[in-house]
C-alpha cells in the first residue's frame, strides 16, 4: 500500500491517507455513487467497508458522492480514508432538488397530508420526493458523473456478503448488460396511483421508444393494460450511464416529470427506472446478480445454493433470502426468461 497526504479542495484542511496500490487490470469507466445527508456517515461507513472488502479493494473504482447539502469535513475525511478508489464530493445543484415551476404548490402540500393521514411510508416528506426524483431522472446529469460511463448505487446501511471477485462492470460491458439488480419486489400502489396511465400517455405519444424485444411481461401481466407493481429494488443498481443519458430516457423521465407524480403522489425512482429499463431496453440487457448477497433493510438476498455460498465466502443466512418470496418478483423474473433457479429455492419459500 502506499500512504500520503491529501488535502481537501473546499476545506484546505490535510489529512493522510492510505490506498492499497492500485490494480493493474484495464478499468471500465465506472464508480460507485451515493446520495447521502451528513447524518447518514455511520451507516454509509459500514456499507462502504463492505463494499471495499468484498469487492473494490481489488479493483479501486472512484466513488461519487451527492448531496443537497454541503458535505462536512468529518464526512469526507471518514468515507474516503475507506475509500481506495478516488473520492469525489458533489452538491446537488438547487434546481434539481426543488420545485419545477408547473407545480401547484397547495396540490403538493394537499397531497402529503392526505398521504401521511393515510399512514403511507414517507407519505408527508417532501425531502423524499425531492430525493425520488433526483434518483429517477437526475443524479446522472451531475457534474462528476459526466467521467463514468457505469455506476453501482450504494445507500447507507447495506450489506454485501460474498466475494465478488471479478469486475462487474467488465461483465456488464462484456455482455451487453445495461441494467443488473440483486432485489426485487412489489411496489405500494398508494404511491403510484398514476404511473402506469402517465406511462402508457408516453408511449402512445412515442411508440417509437418501445423496445421491439422489451420485457413487458416482468411489469405487466395483461400485456401493458396494468402495472403489477414489479420493480428492481433501486438501493442497489449497477447500470449505464449511457442509458439515462439517452433520448429515450430523457424524454420519458420528462413526461413523467411533468405530469407531477413525483410530488402530487410519491413516486420512487424504483419503479421508475424498472418500467423504463423494462420498456426501453432489449429484455437481454437486464441482469440479475444472483451471487452479490446483499442486504438493505428489511431484505437479504442470499444464495439458497451452498456450493456457491462456499466458493464466494458467503457470511449470509440463506433462510433469510427474500429472492424466492411471495413479495419478490424474480421469480416471475426467472419465469419470463426461462431461466433454472438454483436447487434448494422451494425450501427457502415461506
Ligand atoms: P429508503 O431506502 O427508501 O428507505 O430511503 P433512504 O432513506 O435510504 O434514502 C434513499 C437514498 O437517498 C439514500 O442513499 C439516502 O442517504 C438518500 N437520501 C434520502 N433523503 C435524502 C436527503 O434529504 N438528502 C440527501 N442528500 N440524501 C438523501
Ligand atoms: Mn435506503
Amino acid at each position: 500500500y502506499e500512504m500520503y497526504d491529501s488535502v481537501d479542495n473546499n476545506s484546505g484542511m490535510k489529512y493522510k491517507m492510505v490506498k492499497t496500490v492500485p490494480y493493474k487490470g484495464e478499468k471500465e469507466k465506472a464508480c460507485f455513487v451515493t446520495l447521502a445527508r451528513n447524518s447518514d456517515l455511520y451507516g454509509l461507513l459500514k456499507a462502504i467497508r463492505s463494499v471495499e472488502d468484498r469487492f473494490n479493494n481489488k479493483f479501486q473504482y472512484d466513488w461519487v458522492f451527492l448531496n443537497d447539502d454541503e458535505f462536512s469535513d468529518e464526512f469526507k475525511r471518514l468515507t474516503s480514508a475507506l475509500i481506495s478508489g478516488e473520492t469525489k464530493y458533489g452538491l446537488v445543484p438547487k434546481e434539481h432538488w426543488s420545485y419545477p415551476d408547473y407545480i401547484d404548490l397547495d396540490k403538493a402540500a394537499a397531497a402529503r397530508k392526505k398521504m401521511a393521514e393515510d399512514g403511507i411510508l414517507y407519505g408527508g416528506s417532501e425531502s423524499y420526493r425531492f430525493m425520488c426524483r433526483y434518483e429517477s431522472g437526475l443524479f446522472f446529469k451531475h457534474p462528476l458523473m459526466d467521467d463514468y460511463d457505469w455506476y453501482w448505487r450504494v445507500e447507507p446501511d447495506v450489506e454485501f456478503f460474498c466475494d465478488v471477485d471479478y469486475d462487474v462492470f467488465k461483465f456488464m460491458k462484456d455482455n451487453n448488460k445495461k441494467y443488473g439488480f440483486t432485489i426485487s419486489i412489489v411496489e405500494y400502489l398508494a404511491t403510484i396511483p398514476s404511473l402506469w396511465n402517465t406511462t402508457l400517455d408516453f408511449f402512445n405519444e412515442n411508440p417509437e421508444y418501445l423496445h421491439p424485444n422489451n420485457m413487458m411481461d416482468f411489469v405487466s401481466d395483461d400485456d401493458g393494460y396494468s402495472y403489477n407493481l414489479c420493480h428492481y429494488w433501486s438501493n442497489f443498481e449497477i447500470a449505464s450511464l449511457e442509458f439515462y443519458r439517452s433520448e429515450a430516457y430523457t424524454k420519458f423521465f420528462d413526461h413523467l416529470d411533468r405530469a407531477g407524480g413525483f410530488f402530487y403522489e410519491r413516486w420512487g425512482d424504483a419503479p421508475v427506472h424498472s418500467i423504463a429499463v423494462s420498456l426501453l431496453m432489449d429484455r437481454s440487457e437486464i441482469h440479475h446478480f444472483d451471487q452479490i448477497a446483499y442486504f438493505h433493510p428489511p431484505f437479504y438476498s442470499c444464495s439458497v445454493d451452498e456450493e456457491t455460498r462456499i466458493r464466494n465466502k458467503c457470511s449470509c443466512n440463506p433462510q433469510k433470502d427474500f429472492t424466492w418470496q411471495g413479495y419478490s418478483c424474480t421469480s416471475r423474473y426467472y419465469k419470463i426468461n426461462n431461466l433454472e433457479k438454483p436447487d434448494g429455492w422451494f425450501e427457502h419459500v415461506e
